[in-house]
């Protein structure tokens, strides 16, 4: 009898370590990756936050409490730099880091100006710094030669500290945010996560390392899309990642696309979203056909999958598919 009940209070604490603490999270996660089930199934505020641990807290908290109850997104065509015009993934990137308040003061000033039109960064900057202070910051950076200076960057330094560094998580953080929200999946969301974002052991190195991304199995030859609009940053051919592509997004988002058979685009050019960029392979360190999706945030790796489980299935994040013919 007290077998079985140490036995019951082992099972129950292994249970409760399962489903209550980030390692848990992750771990049935990957379980439920490698099963193939849904991945709402997962608390994936948990799931994030056990890999975020070096985004600027701002962003952290933003995309742990926006990923539960992210609106459906709809097909935006986004400029290349990322969203300047005001969609739902922008709209839901204010609310998360500003609040209702900024988002009402903001929806008002799109109406206004009509939302095609609407300049998000800039409405973003005045709403954090005020419109006196940003001027003074564009004619200062005018007198000094700066290019474009009424974009952010490009003034930044010529903003008081403490105003910088408000407009910086008003502009640069709400900005990336928004860029993410608004990312697609590179190929059909049906296809099978074969192995997921995390520490693993390296199937060919056999070395404990972070898998920076997610393999997803698709036969040699499948188109693969853009996730977001973007440059293409990279594409060229190396031991690691075989014939790949690296995408940047602005606003401190990158996705990258490895072990491909073709690369059909060269570094420097824009593309849409949804535009195939790649076939798929299995070049460079590969055991078998697939494709290996990356998404990083300001240099640092983020989970594909986290953003994906919200919208691939029932909300309407937009499939290559969808993007390609509007
Ligand atoms: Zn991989």
């Amino acid at each position: 009898v007290k077998g079985i009940a140490e036995l019951s209070l082992l099972v129950a604490v292994c249970a409760a370590c399962w489903t209550r603490t980030p390692v848990g999270a992750v771990a049935s996660a990957g379980l439920l990756l490698v099963r193939g089930d849904r991945v709402e199934d997962v608390a994936l505020p948990d799931l994030l936050a056990s890999f975020r641990t070096e985004l600027p807290t701002t962003l952290q908290h933003a995309l742990t409490t926006t990923v539960a109850q992210i609106p459906a997104v709809t097909a935006v065509e986004l400029g290349v730099g990322g969203p300047r015009t005001w969609t739902p993934a922008l709209r839901t990137a204010v609310v998360a880091q500003l609040g209702d308040d900024a988002l009402a003061a903001l929806d008002a000033e799109a109406s206004m100006s009509g939302a095609p039109a609407f300049d998000a960064e800039a409405a973003l900057e005045r709403w954090s710094v005020g419109a006196d202070t940003r001027q003074r910051a564009i004619r200062r950076a005018r007198a000094a030669g700066v290019r474009e200076p009424d974009r952010y960057r490009a003034h930044r330094r010529f903003l008081p500290d403490a105003d910088a560094l408000a407009a910086d998580r008003a502009v640069d953080e709400t900005l990336a945010l928004a860029t993410v929200l608004d990312l697609s999946w590179p190929v059909d969301p049906a296809a099978r996560i074969t192995s997921g974002f995390g520490y693993r052991t390296h199937p060919t190195l056999r070395t404990r390392k972070l898998h920076e991304g997610v393999d997803i199995a698709v036969p040699v030859g499948t188109a693969v899309a853009a996730a977001g609009a973007g440059t293409v940053i990279r594409a060229r051919s190396n031991a690691v990642c075989g014939r790949h592509v690296k995408l940047d997004h602005g606003h401190g988002v990158t996705t990258s696309y490895c072990h491909g058979d073709l690369v059909e685009v060269e570094r420097g050019v824009e593309v849409r979203r949804g535009q195939e960029i790649m076939k798929s392979g299995n070049t460079g360190r590969s055991t078998g056909p697939h494709l290996h999706f990356g998404l990083r945030i300001g240099g640092r790796p983020v989970d594909p999958a986290a953003f994906r489980a919200r919208g691939a299935t029932t909300r309407g994040f937009a499939g290559p598919d969808e993007t390609a013919s509007g």
